[in-house]
């Protein structure tokens, strides 16, 4: 086992920049999930890891062996893709044992390998079938199966989930998530779902445009994310930004105003007329009604025009706008909610729980 160092790593293709400046370090053991839009520069940061792209500049250690002139064959790192390239004239036992056959390990060896790896991913009762029996799940699994059986160093997972249906892609996070705690073996995982990174990783990378944006804990990176992009990026649904303009203790927002807290205004110490983009949560609004109190609780209220409902289940989201500005505002509402499209809506702010960013530069300000 290992970590995994990247000291200012830069790609590019012709003149282009893939990645940027790319520097952190995952520690032994530790799974770490990069995780950003597509084309941001994720699948370019794996496959340098890997050893499948060169870096254009920059170091990378593995267990603190620099192994930029390595080959990928010899940095001992397995590597699993979307699409999972099994064989498909191979059993899945065959699939499993092919990395250690080609490296000539032992024969009883082998056999006592893919018996383990089967058991951790509950592939046993299927070593005998070849791939295009097994389903998109299983296939996956097998091919999880193949990369654990050789032992690596370093795990690099490149959107193993994306090729499965909703339900299967949960299950098969969930077991991810076992297999590496039994395990530990020091992984990294590119995705570009949210929820991905937010489940899986210890530590996950936002990038953007090539550019590391924030390297943090899940919880943190929530709570105090770095700039407009990390804080819209990670959550479901994205973080409401609103344009504002400052006005004497308050945010005008279109027609409408919003006071501005004691503490944002202490820290930011706003001019008149300064603009700012202001962020809150949907959980962080409530809905106002004749029969609760929450405009007791909450003394600014946004009011806003319902546009599309959706019933989720435990909850129902309501996608607004504000009517002069045509900026959406999503909103968590009480699943017995009585919302129609056209329905204007009085929310309530927890206004502890408002972000403000920069306009120009994206950066979170408070
Ligand atoms: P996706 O989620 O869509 O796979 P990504 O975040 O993994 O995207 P990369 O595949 O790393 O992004 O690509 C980063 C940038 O580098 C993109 O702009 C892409 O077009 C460019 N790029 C990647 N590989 C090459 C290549 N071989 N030649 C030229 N440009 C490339």
């Amino acid at each position: 086992m290992a970590n995994v160092r990247l000291e200012g790593i830069k790609r590019r293709f012709n003149n282009v920049s893939a990645i940027e400046d790319i520097s952190f370090e995952v520690p032994d053991g530790q799974f770490w999930v990069l995780v950003g839009p597509s084309g941001c520069g994720k699948s370019t940061v794996l496959r340098t890891i890997a050893g499948l792209e060169s870096a254009t500049e920059g170091n990378l250690y593995i267990g603190d062996v620099l192994v930029n002139n390595i080959p990928a064959r010899h940095r001992d790192v397995a590597m699993v893709f979307q699409n999972y390239a099994l064989y498909p004239h191979m059993t899945v036992a065959e699939n499993i044992a092919f990395g250690l056959q080609m490296r000539k390990v032992e024969a009883k060896i082998i056999r006592e390998r893919v018996q383990v790896v089967a058991q951790s991913l509950a592939l046993e009762h299927l070593l005998d079938r070849k791939p295009k029996q097994l389903s998109g799940g299983q296939q996956q699994r097998v091919a999880l199966g193949r990369a654990i059986a050789r032992q690596p160093q370093v795990f690099l997972l490149d959107e193993p989930l994306s090729n499965l249906d909703a339900q299967l892609r949960d299950d098969t996070r969930v077991e991810l998530k076992q297999l590496h705690q039994k395990l530990g073996i020091t992984t990294i995982y590119v995705t570009h779902d949210q929820t991905e990174a937010m489940t899986l990783g210890d530590r996950i990378v936002v990038l953007e445009r090539g550019r590391i944006q924030q390297i943090g804990a899940p919880g943190s990176i929530y709570a105090k994310p770095a700039n407009r992009m990390v804080a819209t990026f990670l959550g479901n649904p994205a973080m409401n930004i609103m344009p504002a303009t400052y006005r004497p203790k308050s945010f005008q927002v279109g027609e409408q105003y919003i006071e501005c807290p004691i503490a944002v205004r202490e820290k930011l110490q706003p001019q008149e007329g300064q603009k700012f983009n202001l962020g809150i949560r949907s959980e962080n609004m409530y809905i106002n009604t004749t029969d609760n109190d929450v405009e007791t609780l909450y003394t600014t209220s946004l009011q806003v025009i319902a546009n599309v409902i959706e019933p989720l289940g435990r909850e129902t989201l309501i996608r607004s706008e504000i009517a002069d500005l045509g900026v959406q505002i999503n909103v968590q509402a009480d699943r017995n909610i009585q919302a129609h499209s056209g329905d204007r809506i009085s929310l309530a702010l927890d206004l502890d729980q408002l972000f403000v960013f920069d306009s120009n530069t994206g950066i979170r300000l408070y």
